[in-house]
């Protein structure tokens, strides 16, 4: 896709700081990090975000977020990390190009958890909402 940001990153056109780059997905800090190292895992390969990607893509997708994970805990001080994926604009997504947020987090970071508010459901709406689910897998 010639417009999209993340196309022109794995093609080369243009610059990052990149982390890691495999056959299949690339790792590149994310230029508005939410902490040192927040870090993107990004397949080479277009595809709009978590939904729409092939599985075995999206396995080596997350083995590498895991991997990205693993040095930001040994390398970085870091002593957690959020590992997450926007799936569309009401989830935040900006870039149309699939990929995982790798998110480092140190104590007193100031970033919180990331779902603050919850909701409380009746029973008998969490029953439909379950069985919705089961009937679309
Ligand atoms: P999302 O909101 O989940 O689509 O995340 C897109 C992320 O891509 C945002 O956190 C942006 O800061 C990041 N981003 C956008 N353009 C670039 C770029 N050229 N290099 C690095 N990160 C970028
Ligand atoms: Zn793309």
């Amino acid at each position: 896709m010639a417009d999209c940001v993340f196309c022109r990153i794995a093609q080369g056109e243009i610059p990052a700081n990149k982390v890691y780059e495999d056959q299949s997905v690339i790792c590149f800090l994310d230029a508005n990090p939410a902490s040192k190292g927040h870090t993107l895992v990004v397949t080479k390969s277009h595809y709009e975000n978590f939904t729409t990607v092939p599985k075995d893509l999206l396995s080596h997708a997350i083995q590498v977020a895991q991997m990205v994970s693993q040095a930001c805990l040994a390398q970085l001080g870091a002593t957690g990390v959020n590992v997450v994926t926007n799936v569309g604009r009401a989830a935040g997504q900006s870039v149309m190009h699939f990929h995982l947020h790798v998110i480092p987090r140190y104590e007193d970071d100031g970033l919180g958890q990331l779902f603050t508010e919850t909701l409380s459901l009746p029973s008998d709406q969490l029953l439909l909402l379950a069985d919705s689910i089961r009937q679309g897998m």
